[in-house]
């Protein structure tokens, strides 16, 4: 009676997983720190200092409607280099 050839036993494979273990951002309870509120962007064009208005991701000035802020603007970006 022939023997079969064992067939080396294959270590079990280890789950590619990487510990990403996400942490929220605030805790639900209200930290001791106050809010602080941002400076209030000034328009290059008109001067008008307030809250942007945000369109598609844009912040317009209220006043004339210039694009101050983009959409990611100074955010760093991850893969996207290319
Ligand atoms: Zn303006």
């Amino acid at each position: 009676m022939a023997r079969a050839r064992r067939r080396p036993a294959a270590p079990p494979e280890a789950p590619a997983i990487e510990p990403d273990a996400e942490k929220p951002a605030q805790a639900p309870n209200a930290p001791a720190t106050p809010p602080v509120c941002p400076p209030l962007p000034v328009c290059p064009v008109c001067g008008h200092q307030g809250q942007l208005l945000w369109i598609h991701g844009e912040g317009r000035c209220r006043r004339c409607g210039t694009v101050i802020d983009f959409c990611c603007a100074g955010a760093p970006l991850d893969g996207g280099e290319g």
